[in-house]
């Protein structure tokens, strides 16, 4: 069973940036509870056999929700880059000391 590609439609073309993205999977250490599935906003992991896979790294935007939500702490993803609070801040016109940071 495949979990996760139905909501694939609206944004299927989208990329943030290529090969920078810094979210990895240990699929060890998953249990396929399908939390990361259901929080990711762009629709990089879908579920397998059971398991969690990466299926479009490029789409990441490294926002984290994927790894706050596992409770097997099998995702991680570091803010860089591709780093959502950027894209926010910028939205709402706040400059920040960098990238991934909001004016307290
Ligand atoms: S949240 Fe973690 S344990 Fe659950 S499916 Fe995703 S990677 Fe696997
Ligand atoms: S960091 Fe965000 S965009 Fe990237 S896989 Fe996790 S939930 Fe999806």
């Amino acid at each position: 069973m495949i979990r996760g590609l139905a909501r694939r439609s609206t944004f299927d073309n989208l990329v943030y940036l290529r090969d920078v993205v810094t979210l990895e999977l240990d699929r060890g250490s998953c249990v396929g509870c399908g939390a990361c599935i259901d929080v990711c906003p762009r629709e990089v992991l879908i579920l397998e056999d059971r398991k969690s896979i990466i299926v479009d790294r490029d789409r990441c935007m490294e926002c984290g929700a994927c790894a706050i939500n596992c409770a097997t702490g099998a995702i991680t993803v570091s803010s860089g880059v591709g780093c959502a609070a950027a894209v926010i801040n910028s939205k709402l016109g706040r400059s920040g000391r960098g990238c991934c940071t909001i004016d307290p």
